[in-house]
C-alpha cells in the first residue's frame, strides 16, 4: 500500500494543526494556500485517487462531502466556497491520497471555474 505525507499526518507522525476530525476524515490547512481559505479534507482511508474509489467507498465519499460542508460552516465560508478534487498528475494531483480542496475568501465568481 502506498504511503504519503497525508498518511503520516493522519497517523500523527508529522505534527500538523488538525482543524476538524471525525471517525473517517480530517481537515488541515493547505501548506501552500492558493486562496485566503484553503483547507484539505482527507479521508483516513488511503484511496490514492478518486478514480480508485470502489463501490465499498460509497458511504465514505458521501461522508466526505458532508464533512466538507461542516468544515466550511466551521470556517464561516459556507455561503461561498469551491470544492476541487484533482485526479491524476495530469490534473495537478501531487499527493496520491484522495483529498478535497476547499477554497474560499477570494472572489470565486470572478474566477469562474478556475481552480
Ligand atoms: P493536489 O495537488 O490536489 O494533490 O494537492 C495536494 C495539496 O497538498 C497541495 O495543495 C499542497 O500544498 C498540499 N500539501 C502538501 N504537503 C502538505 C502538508 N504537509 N500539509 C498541508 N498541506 C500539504
Amino acid at each position: 500500500m502506498t504511503d504519503t505525507i497525508f498518511g503520516k499526518i493522519i497517523r500523527g507522525e508529522i505534527p500538523t494543526d488538525i482543524i476538524y476530525e471525525d471517525d473517517h476524515c480530517i481537515a488541515i490547512n493547505d501548506i501552500s494556500p492558493r486562496a485566503p481559505v484553503h483547507v484539505l479534507v482527507i479521508p483516513k482511508k488511503a484511496i490514492p485517487r478518486l478514480a480508485d474509489a470502489s463501490n465499498e467507498d460509497q458511504e465514505l465519499l458521501g461522508h466526505l462531502m458532508l464533512a466538507v460542508g461542516r468544515v466550511a460552516e466551521q470556517l464561516g465560508v459556507s455561503d461561498a466556497f469551491r470544492v476541487v478534487i484533482n485526479n491524476g498528475s495530469g490534473a495537478g494531483q501531487t499527493v496520491f491520497h484522495l483529498h478535497v480542496h476547499i477554497l474560499a475568501g477570494a472572489d470565486l465568481a470572478e474566477a469562474g471555474m478556475a481552480g
